[in-house]
């Protein structure tokens, strides 16, 4: 059960998703000592998870069905057991203030059959197939009715809200376009060109672009709100991950890995989130997705102000980052 709750007078909204509550605050599934053995999200643990609603197999997109499951597949998704948001919500009824149900979809991308994998070590063939998987989920999604924005996104480590240990990552569609995105989106709609083309151009070669590769550049930006925060930029304007073909999303992927790797190797088992910032049919907008490590958490400060403070200098960051390489 959830609701869509408006802010009393400003365009913000918060999901209250009493059923949540039920989620278990501690990893259950997957044991402390990096165990498969109770893990649901582990190749051979199917009947465990809710009915897959794609399951990538040796090429094809296959589905399970009520009384089946597929084993032994490359990338599973899945609805989430403890959905923030549910296609058959009910009415929200009447308030004093503003509310819509709470609908939406909530869905589990399990990135690897396996539990110890690890999104750092994936293969090329391994990193296209979850990008693939994650442009197809985003599409779907996309297209139910009444969906205006899907939120894809990773959280790894239990610091970023990872409750279960085996890699995966999550989508959440929902019935409204964030405030944070319809703000970016004016601002940008105020400037003669695309921010993030000259963001690409100004930086590259600089000393806080990270990596490149053929379609993407990975750059620690100037106005880095947490230590090691990245973004990834596809050089060339593309607004969303539906106008990709597989080289891009191989170097998309390519460029993911590099940054979990990186940041793996300077603090070892470093918790992140990262987020695909996109929107489908607004042309202008220039895709990109953000990577967030926690090494910190917001104080009062910064729930105050939205004003971040960050003791390492994007600069500063980008040596440590490379530090092994030169
Ligand atoms: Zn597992
Ligand atoms: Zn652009």
């Amino acid at each position: 059960m959830s609701e869509i709750r408006k802010h009393y007078f400003l365009d913000e909204y918060c999901i209250i998703a009493s059923g949540r509550s039920k989620r278990p605050s501690a990893p259950k599934a997957c044991a402390e000592e990096s165990s498969s053995a109770s893990c649901v999200f582990c190749n051979g643990h199917e009947s465990q998870t809710p009915a897959a609603t794609a399951v990538y197999k040796k090429g094809q997109i296959l589905k399970d069905t009520d009384g089946e499951r597929i084993t032994d597949w490359d990338v599973r998704c899945i609805p989430n057991l403890y959905p923030a948001l549910s296609p058959d919500a009910p009415d929200a009824g009447h308030m004093v203030f503003e509310v819509k149900r709470g609908y939406g979809f909530h869905e589990v991308i399990i990135e690897n059959p396996l539990h110890q994998s690890r999104l750092h070590l994936f293969s090329d063939e391994q990193v296209l197939l979850l990008m693939k998987a994650c442009r197809d989920r985003v599409m779907h999604y996309q297209s139910q009715e009444g969906i205006k924005y899907v939120s894809l996104f990773k959280n790894w480590g239990k610091k970023a809200g990872a409750s279960l240990e085996h890699t995966h990552s999550q989508l959440i569609a929902i019935p409204l376009m964030p405030s944070s995105v319809v703000k970016e989106k004016k601002a940008m709609a105020e400037l003669e060109s695309c921010p993030y083309c000259k963001i690409v151009e100004r930086e590259r070669g600089t000393e806080r672009q990270v990596y490149e590769n053929r379609h993407f550049i990975l750059i620690a930006p100037y106005y880095s709100r947490t230590p090691y925060e990245m973004w990834m930029l596809p050089r060339q304007h593309v607004n969303h991950l539906s106008a990709f073909n597989d080289d891009m999303l191989l170097s998309l992927g390519d460029c993911i890995r590099k940054a979990v790797y990186l940041l793996d190797r300077t603090i070892p088992e470093l918790a992140y989130n990262y987020m695909f910032f996109q929107v489908e049919h607004d042309l202008s907008y220039h895709f990109n997705v953000r990577i967030a490590p926690v090494t910190s958490i917001a104080a009062g400060f910064e729930k105050n102000t939205e004003i971040y403070i960050n003791s390492v200098p994007p600069e500063t960051a980008v040596e440590h980052l490379l530090e092994k390489e030169l």
